[in-house]
C-alpha cells in the first residue's frame, strides 16, 4: 500500500490562510491504568475501540466543514495510549483528517506510543499515515520504579521498543520522564538519565515531569512513601544541569530539545494558538473560547450520531454547543494573564510588544511595577532582540525554580 496522500498545500513552512489551527485527537483507551494516572483512559475491548473510532471520524467530517479556512500545523495524537490501536485505524484517522481539513505541507504529526504497545508493522503504517513524531511514555529505567508507577513495562521492553522506533525511520522522538517516583533516588534518576543519553541514538526531545499525586488515583487513597523534597530538588537541578552537558537546550520548564527539535504543537499551547481537540474529553481554544468535549466516552459517541447539518451542507451552529461542556468565553482580563502565565513558561518568554499588539495597551500599564521588580529580585530578565527590536520578558533559573510564585503576580482575575 503506497503512502496517504497529504493534500499538497502550500510551500513547506508556509500557512496559505491567515488562521492557523492545532489539532488534538485523543485516544482514551490504554492497557491498565497506571496508579498515578488521571487522564481520560482505560482499558477497552476491540469492539468499543471500533465504536469509538467510528465516531471520532463522525467528528472530524463534521468539524473539518467548520475549519475550512483554517489550516493545521500540527496534530497531536494523545491519550491514553494511540499506539494501542491497530495500525490501519491510525492510518484511517489521519487519512480522514488530511481529507477534511487543509493540513500545511511540513505539518508536525506526533504520535504518543507506550513500550509494550508498538510493533514493526505499527511502526509502518504510522510513517505511511505521515506521522513524523514520536512520543514515548518512558518515565524510568530502573524496573522497581516502573512497578511502583503500575506501568506495563520494564526497562528491556523499552530499550526494545526504542530500537525498533529508531530503525524503522523516526529521527524525532521525544521521552517522557518522571522524578518523584517511590522508591527514586537522586542516583537511581541520574542512573536513568545516563542511559538515555548513552542510547544509540539520542532522542531529540525530552520531556521531564514530576510525580503528582492527582485526587481520584489509587496513589491519592493510599499514597506511597515518595522522595523528600531535598531529593526532589536535587533531581530537578539535576536535569537541566545533566542534559545541557549533552546538547539538550530547555525551552520550557519541563522541556529539553536539540536545536530545532521544539515541540511545535505544544508551543502553540504556550503562546495560545488555536487549537481544536477532537475525541472524548478533548480541550480546545478557538478565538479565545475555551471549551471540552464530553468526557463521558459514551455520550461523547452518542453525540456524534446526530445530526449536525442542514440539508445544505452547513453545520447548524445551535447544535455546536451540545457537543460541548466548559464552555467559556474569555475576558480581555483572563487573555491578558494566560498570555503571562502560559508564555513565561518559555525560556523565551513574552514579548512586550506582542502584548501591546494583541490588547492595544502597554504590559506596564495592566502590571505596573511587576516585571521592573521581578527583574531586582533576579527573577525575571528583560532582553531586546536587536534584529527584530522586540523586547522579551523571560524567567531566570532561579525565577524558573520557583515559577509559581512568580506566575501568581500576573493573574488578574482572582
Ligand atoms: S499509560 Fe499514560 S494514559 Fe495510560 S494509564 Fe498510564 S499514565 Fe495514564
Amino acid at each position: 500500500m503506497k503512502d496517504v496522500k497529504r493534500a499538497s498545500f502550500g510551500i513547506p513552512g508556509e500557512t496559505l490562510c491567515g488562521r492557523r489551527l492545532g489539532l488534538y485527537i485523543h485516544i482514551p483507551f490504554c492497557v491498565q491504568k497506571c496508579l498515578y494516572c488521571d487522564f481520560l483512559s482505560a482499558p477497552a475491548g476491540e469492539g468499543e475501540r471500533e465504536r469509538y473510532v467510528e465516531a471520532l471520524c463522525r467528528e472530524i467530517v463534521r468539524e473539518g466543514k467548520k475549519y475550512a479556512d483554517y489550516t493545521v500545523r500540527t496534530i497531536y495524537i494523545g491519550g491514553g495510549t494511540p499506539s494501542l490501536l491497530a495500525g490501519e485505524r491510525i492510518l484511517h484517522i489521519l487519512t480522514l483528517v488530511y481529507q477534511c481539513f487543509r493540513v500545511e505541507m511540513d505539518c508536525e504529526i506526533s504520535l504518543e506510543a507506550n513500550p509494550g504497545t508498538v510493533t514493526a508493522d505499527k511502526l509502518k503504517d504510522w510513517r505511511r499515515a505521515g506521522i513524523n513524531r514520536i512520543s514515548l511514555g518512558v518515565q524510568s529505567l530502573q524496573d522497581e520504579e516502573l512497578k511502583a508507577l503500575g506501568r506495563i513495562h520494564d526497562s528491556q521492553t523499552f530499550l526494545d521498543t526504542y530500537k525498533m522506533v529508531v530503525e524503522s525511520g523516526f529521527n524525532n522522538i521525544n521521552i517522557d520522564l518522571m522524578s518523584g517516583i517511590p522508591g527514586q533516588s537522586p542516583d537511581s534518576y541520574r542512573d536513568t538519565l545516563e542511559k538515555v543519553v548513552t542510547l544509540n541514538k539520542r532522542p531529540a526531545h525530552i520531556s521531564a515531569y514530576g510525580l503528582i499525586i492527582e485526587e481520584g488515583t489509587p496513589f491519592f487513597e493510599n499514597t506511597p512513601h515518595l522522595p523528600d523534597e531535598d531529593c526532589e530538588r536535587e533531581m530537578y537541578a539535576l536535569t537541566g544541569e545533566f542534559l545541557a552537558k549533552f546538547g539538550y537546550c530547555r525551552y520550557e520548564i519541563s522541556n529539553y530539545a536539540f536545536p530545532g527539535y521544539e515541540c511545535r504543537h505544544n508551543i502553540g499551547y504556550w503562546r495560545r494558538e488555536n487549537y481544536l481537540g477532537l475525541g472524548a474529553g478533548a480541550a480546545s481554544l478557538i478565538e479565545n473560547v475555551r471549551f471540552r468535549n464530553l468526557r463521558d466516552t459514551g455520550g461523547y459517541e452518542q453525540m456524534q450520531e446526530l445530526p449536525s447539518e442542514s440539508g445544505q451542507g452547513k453545520v447548524l451552529p445551535e447544535r455546536d454547543g451540545m457537543f460541548h461542556e466548559e464552555r467559556q468565553v474569555l475576558s480581555k482580563a483572563e487573555q491578558m494573564e494566560e498570555f503571562m502565565f502560559l508564555g513565561l513558561r518559555m525560556t523565551k518568554g513574552v514579548s512586550r510588544e506582542e502584548f501591546s499588539e494583541a490588547f492595544g495597551t502597554a504590559m506596564d500599564e495592566v502590571y505596573p511595577g511587576i516585571v521592573e521588580n521581578f527583574c531586582k529580585k533576579g527573577l525575571l530578565r528583560e532582553q531586546k532582540d536587536d534584529k527584530t527590536g522586540r523586547t522579551w520578558i523571560s524567567l531566570t533559573d532561579y525565577g524558573m525554580d520557583i515559577s509559581n510564585y512568580v506566575m501568581a503576580d500576573f493573574l488578574l482575575t482572582v
